[in-house]
């Protein structure tokens, strides 16, 4: 079998450092641009950005149907932080007018549910399927999911700003779909990244 190859949706956002994490994993990785790109890809990553603006400039390219029908035909993807929003069936606290503009992902997110209190702040996340080390999340102007569906596993929590005796979801995954509301690009912990690349290899099995 051939190596896999990964997309970063390159419209908006810190596509750079995904591609470079890939790189670093010897996985090919390409941007994306258009929708005729998304072909020859296994497994697709939504970086984190602002996901109003990546929201419209996706619109503009014609992109947002070939998204769906990527996501929605079961295609291995990845969305951190606004790529996160951009795949949740409900989005709270948003300027999209509440619809999921990709979707496929059956989770509520409130979009700025850190970003009133602090912009950025980062946490030691426990995450038992990366193994016993905790990781070293970055969040920025994050997200957080507020209410999962029935199959979507919680894969990392972190402690609630406004409340630190609750938590909120950090991070989730549904079959070949993962989302993280923190930004694993931006450390030098490649964790994350080969954990999807082991979700894009095990799709591609399935699908011949
Ligand atoms: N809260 C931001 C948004 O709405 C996401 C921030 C991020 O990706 N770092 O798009």
């Amino acid at each position: 079998m051939s190596e896999v190859r990964i997309g970063v949706l390159a419209l908006q956002g810190d596509f750079r450092e995904h591609i470079a994490m890939l790189r670093r994993l010897d996985v090919e990785a390409a941007e994306v641009r258009l929708a005729q790109q998304l072909n020859d890809l296994d497994g697709l990553i939504i970086p984190g950005g602002e996901s109003t603006s990546m929201g419209l400039v996706a619109e503009r390219w014609g992109l947002v149907e070939p998204l769906r029908r990527w996501v929605h035909g079961g295609r291995p993807t990845w969305g951190t932080c606004a790529g996160m929003i951009l795949l949740a069936e409900q989005a709270t606290g948003q300027k999209l007018g509440g619809q999921a503009l990709i979707g496929g992902l059956d989770v509520t997110v409130n979009r700025n549910y850190f970003g009133r209190q602090v912009d950025s702040f980062e946490a030691d996340l426990d995450v038992p399927a990366l193994g016993d080390t905790q990781f070293h999340a970055v969040f920025i102007r994050a997200p957080a999911i507020t209410a999962v569906a029935e199959g979507v596993e919680t894969l990392a929590t972190v402690a609630s700003r406004a409340d630190d005796s609750k938590s909120v979801i950090a991070a989730v995954r549904k079959g070949p779909i993962l989302a993280t509301a923190f930004h694993p690009e931006l450390t030098d912990d490649l964790r994350w990244h080969r954990y999807f690349v082991q979700i894009v290899n095990e799709f591609r099995s399935c699908s011949g």
